[in-house]
């Protein structure tokens, strides 16, 4: 049976979820909510674990990276629970402890290698040319020196290591 656990609802609140308290798991979020129509991750059970501080439950599953930040279920809260704040504050201790779902692994070593979140490849060059628009883009992606620049920020962070 999973165990209640004060310290890690402590920890989410330092991350910018403190306020997941407020939910009285009304539903409304979840109704709303496109992730929780399409896929296990269920935004007012989400709510009850952080209050609950159910950190092997929140951390070794994937349901926490299903929800897209779209915000419906913020607009719509009766409570004016920091629902995105709580699913981002409970990501960031995830990260921390080593476990990030691939598809955001993926898009964040793109960012470290690239400075973009999505790669550039062949067949976009190839469209960009069709559209009379040059095959690499204006920004990071054609400036050595910028890119070099933004790795450098992007260690000093230390965001480089954490998605390593
Ligand atoms: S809508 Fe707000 S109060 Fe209702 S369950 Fe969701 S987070 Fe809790
Ligand atoms: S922000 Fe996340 S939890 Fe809220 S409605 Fe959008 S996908 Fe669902």
């Amino acid at each position: 049976m999973a165990t209640p656990n004060p310290e890690f609802y402590k920890e989410i609140a330092e991350n910018g979820g403190a306020g997941v308290t407020m939910c009285f798991q009304c539903g409304t979020c979840t109704a709303g909510c496109p992730s929780s129509k399409e896929t296990a991750y269920k935004t007012r059970k989400a709510m009850r674990m952080a209050q609950l501080g159910l950190k092997d439950e929140l951390l070794n599953s994937d349901d926490i990276w299903q929800c897209t930040t779209c915000y419906t279920c913020e607009e719509r809260c009766p409570r004016g629970v920091p629902i995105v704040d709580t699913v981002v504050a409970i990501r960031n201790i995830a990260v921390k402890n080593g476990k990030m779902y691939d598809a955001h692994k993926k898009t964040a070593t793109n960012l470290v290698k690239y400075g973009h979140t999505v790669a550039i490849n062949d067949d976009v060059k190839a469209q960009r040319a069709k559209l009379g628009l040059p095959e690499v883009p204006p920004t990071l992606l054609a400036d050595d020196a910028a890119l070099a620049d933004f790795k450098k920020i992007i260690s000093k962070v230390g965001f480089d290591k954490l998605v390593e």
